[in-house]
This record gives C-alpha cells, structure tokens and sequence, in this order.
C-alpha cells in the first residue's frame, strides 16, 4: 500500500506528499487520530514517500527500500511501542542510543505508536532529541490524544489530526450509507448488498470511513425512532419499520424492536471495525458485519 492508496483527509496528504517530493520533511509529526485510524499504516506510508528510490513524494511498494520498509526490515527504521501500558524512559534512551549512528541510507526514521502512554521521564528525555535533532532523521509520533503530551513535545513537533470525519467530498460514502443502512435493516438479499457495498471493499480506510458512515446513519435513524414516539406518532415509527416489523406476535412493540435492531447493528459495525483494526480480510469482515445485521 502506498500513500496514494490511503483514503483520509485529502489535505493533509498532499502537504506530506509535497513535504516528501520537495525533500523539505520536518524532524518531527504527531500524527493523531482515534483508535479506529491505522496510524501505523499511514505512518509506514509517508515513510516510504520520503524514502523511495522510485516514486518520490509516493511510493512504489516495488523499489528494495519499499520492500524492506513493507517487511519490516529496513536498517534505518526504529519502531517504538508501549511495554506493558507505556513507553518507558529506558526504549527513548535505546532510540537515542540508535541514533547517535550514522544511517546506512538517507535518514534515520523512527516511528513510535502509541506516543501518549510514554512517561513523564521518558517525554522529557525525548525533548532532548526534538531539541538537538541529528541531521536528517525524522520521528512520528503517533497518539489517540496529543493533549497526553507535554506542552514542549507538543511545540517541537508538526501535528496532523487524521479522522474519517465525512465531508462534503464523501457525499457518495454518505449516500451509499443510507441506502445500506436501510437494506440491511430490510434483510435484503447478501447478493444484492455484496454488489453495493464492492466499492469500499477495495482498501481497508474506505471500508473503515463507510463503517464511520454507516454507524452515523445508525445513530441518526436511532434518533429518528425515538423522536417520532415521543412526539405522539407511537408505535408507527418512520421509515420502513412498519415494513421490517409488520408481525402483530411479538411481545415488543415494533418500534421497541426496530431500536433494538438498530443498536445490534451499530455493535455489528463496531465489531467489524474492531476485525478491521485486527488486519481481517475487508471482504470478509463486512461480509460477517452484513449478515448479522441482516439476520
Ligand atoms: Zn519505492
């Protein structure tokens, strides 16, 4: 995957894709974002933008400098990550240590996930090589809430705040979440919703920003529901409850039920995002997600 591949905040893309081409990188990002964004990922994606031998600015999955950075195994990358529940003075002072070497290539990166779990020591040790950067490296920072960080980690790094938020440009993502959201609810048949859905089966951050779409149209729909009863329409909920709950022989009443369908299809969208997040294949953590919503 490379950073063209990334389907978030356009924006922000291209002013990193134009920091990479231009070779004008900053020392150091936070790149934050909720749990739900693969910030590893997108991560991984401008180091490879930075670095390629090919696509520069991009990345072409394909040059030995993509490929080692793909499995892992590029020399001048160093990952940091949480020991138990956080990062500790001793992993900033083994980074440290790691860069006082010159890199085999062009820079020394390094990438730490979980940013906003390292201690007090460990982020004022840190503040030592924000200040006094070696030449050519670059750290990212990754945190669900940069506000964790130090107002001096803070101040010496470029913040990026990556989300799914939908905006004008997705109206198609927003369109396709209605009109799933109600099918489902229908039951309607997998083969026809597998067709509708292909477009954001394609990459994981599509089908991650259709689940963020798709849990909105749930949430509005839930407000929906409740709005009507309590304004005297009773249990003739709007929208196609009726027709998904026409059976006089259930002991709720239908609106009651259509909630209850509603809130088990928000918790099927959540557990899909979760296999998501898990690395289960898109296809198929949708396919599971839209049976059980569709019973
Ligand atoms: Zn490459």
């Amino acid at each position: 995957m490379t950073f063209d591949d990334i389907c978030i905040n356009e924006n922000i893309k291209r002013r990193l894709t134009e920091a990479a081409e231009k070779g004008n990188v900053s020392h150091a990002y936070i790149f934050e974002g909720s749990a739900c964004i693969d910030k590893e990922t997108i991560a991984l994606c401008f180091v490879k933008a930075i670095l390629c031998e090919q696509q520069c600015g991009r990345g072409c999955d394909t040059c030995l400098t993509c490929i080692k950075l793909n499995h892992g195994n590029y020399e001048d990358l160093i990952l940091i990550g949480a020991d138990g529940n956080s990062i500790k003075d001793e992993a900033i002072e083994n980074m440290q240590e790691r860069l006082r070497n010159k890199p085999f290539g062009a820079r020394n990166i390094v990438i730490m996930s979980d940013a906003d779990t390292m201690t007090l020591r460990a982020q004022n040790r840190l503040l030592k090589t924000l200040e006094e950067p070696t030449p050519g490296t670059v750290m990212i920072l990754l945190s669900e809430n940069a506000e964790n960080l130090t107002d001096t980690i803070r101040s010496r790094c470029i913040l990026y705040r990556f989300s799914y938020e939908v905006n004008e440009s997705d109206e198609s993502m927003c369109l396709l979440a209605q009109q799933l959201s109600v099918l489902l609810l229908k039951g309607s048949p997998f083969y026809l919703l597998s067709q509708k859905v292909k477009p954001v089966t394609e990459d994981k951050g599509s089908a991650l920003a259709f689940l963020d779409a798709l849990e909105t149209e749930y949430g509005r729909l839930l407000r929906e529901s409740v709005t009507n009863v309590a304004g005297g329409v009773g249990n003739a909920v709007a929208g196609d409850a009726e027709t998904v709950y026409s059976d006089e022989s259930f002991a709720e009443s239908p609106a009651a039920l259509y909630r209850r369908h509603i809130f088990d299809a928000i918790a099927a969208v959540e557990e899909a995002r979760r296999n998501l997040q898990r690395n289960m294949g898109v296809g198929y953590a949708l396919k599971c997600m839209m049976l059980k919503i569709g019973g």
